[in-house]
């Protein structure tokens, strides 16, 4: 951790109470920073505003998380005809900063929680907090495939809502067999000629209404039990097919497709916080059960980053109120007095 130089103290027009005088200029000490938008920090900061915490929310380039390319949703209470995901996620944005929220929009490249108050780096800027929470969320799997990597944005998407579009009359090939990839099957029916489905078991993982919505459209075929070796490339270099090997008969055959969609699922945004926090053994960061505490006094997560269960929207926002009253509980019972921190900070 860079070592605070010199304690300004406080003046009346900073947002938090400490301003600390690091090697490249003057830095407040927030009492909060979240780091990631999405359901979970939104609603983070959407209490924590309330509770004039004046939180920092540092979302990312990303910002909006996977709601971003969700299409409708229809399992958010309050919406009983639906909502879209950006919609949804956009106005949480704007109901935190009713309350306060600021916002920076770029990504956290460092943390630092060894001591307090906790670092949070930005590329060469440097953030302190009293307390953080972490709300990072989880990205897109892939295959793992060399010709999946190499024609990615050429026929090879993660995304219906963002990409469907393009690819418009096309037969597309849907690998997957949860709640995401038969959503994206029946969203990107919109678009395509044909769908078919690429599992690697007979039984779906996705819940069972999903896969009654994909079973009834008739764009929407399946193939079981596949796998996918190969996605295959022509002239253009754009995806013309991918060759499927069926694991019961152990045989390969070519499937022509326009276009390839994988939805195998996500993995925690974790990155910024290994051999920081204690995580689980599928790389999520360890919550205290109905809690958002980590390993670490003072930081707290929220969200898809510390929840493989649910994943839900509604779990997401709600695990970010938890975090945020947390948050707020630990900070008026625990954290140091500002002339203890001043001058723990002075001395060190
Ligand atoms: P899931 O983990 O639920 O499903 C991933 C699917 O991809 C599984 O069928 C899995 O197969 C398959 N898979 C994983 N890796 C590979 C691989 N390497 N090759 C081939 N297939 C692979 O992820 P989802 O993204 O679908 O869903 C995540 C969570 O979000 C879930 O809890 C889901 O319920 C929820 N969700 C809810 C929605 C809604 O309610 N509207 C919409 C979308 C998601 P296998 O089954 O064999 O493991």
């Amino acid at each position: 951790m860079t070592t605070p130089a010199h304690v300004l103290g406080c003046t009346p027009d900073t947002p938090n109470s400490l301003l600390i005088r690091n090697a490249r200029r003057i830095v407040p000490i927030e009492n909060l920073i979240i780091i990631g938008g999405g359901p979970a920090g939104y609603t983070a900061a959407l209490y924590a505003a309330r509770a004039n915490l004046r939180p920092l929310c540092i979302e990312g380039y990303g910002a909006g998380g996977q709601l971003l390319i969700s299409g409708t949703v229809e399992n958010f209470p309050g919406f009983p005809d639906s909502v879209m995901g950006p919609d949804l996620v956009a106005s949480c944005r704007l109901q935190a900063e009713r309350f306060g929220t600021r916002y920076l929009m770029t990504d956290v490249t460092e943390v630092d929680f060894s001591s307090r108050p906790f670092v949070v780096r930005t590329g060469r800027e440097e953030h302190l907090a009293k307390a953080v929470i972490i709300a990072t969320g989880a990205s897109a799997r892939t295959l793992g495939l060399p010709s999946e990597e190499a024609l990615a944005g050429r026929g090879v998407a993660y995304c219906s809502v963002c990409e469907g579009p393009m690819f418009q009359g096309r037969r597309l090939l849907v690998i997957g067999g949860g709640d995401a990839a038969l959503e994206e099957a029946v969203g990107l029916t919109n678009y395509a000629s044909e769908v078919v489905i690429v599992h690697r078991r007979q039984e779906f993982r996705a819940s069972p209404i999903m896969v009654q919505y994909a079973q009834a459209n008739e764009k929407i075929s399946f193939l079981q039990p596949y796998v996918v070796e190969e996605i295959l490339a022509g002239d253009d270099n754009t995806v013309v097919g991918a060759k499927l090997r069926n694991l019961e008969i152990e045989a390969t055959h070519v499937e022509p497709a326009g276009g390839v969609f994988v939805a195998i699922g996500h993995d925690p945004a974790n990155n910024l916080f290994r051999g920081v926090l204690e995580l689980d053994e599928l790389g999520y960061i360890r919550t205290e059960p109905g809690a958002s505490r980590t390993s670490v006094e003072g930081v707290f997560a929220a969200g898809d980053v510390q929840d493989h269960t649910y994943r839900q929207v509604v779990t997401s926002a709600g695990s970010g109120c938890v975090a945020a009253l947390d948050a707020q509980r630990w900070l008026a019972s625990h954290a140091m007095p500002e002339a203890a921190a001043a001058a723990a900070l002075a001395h060190s």
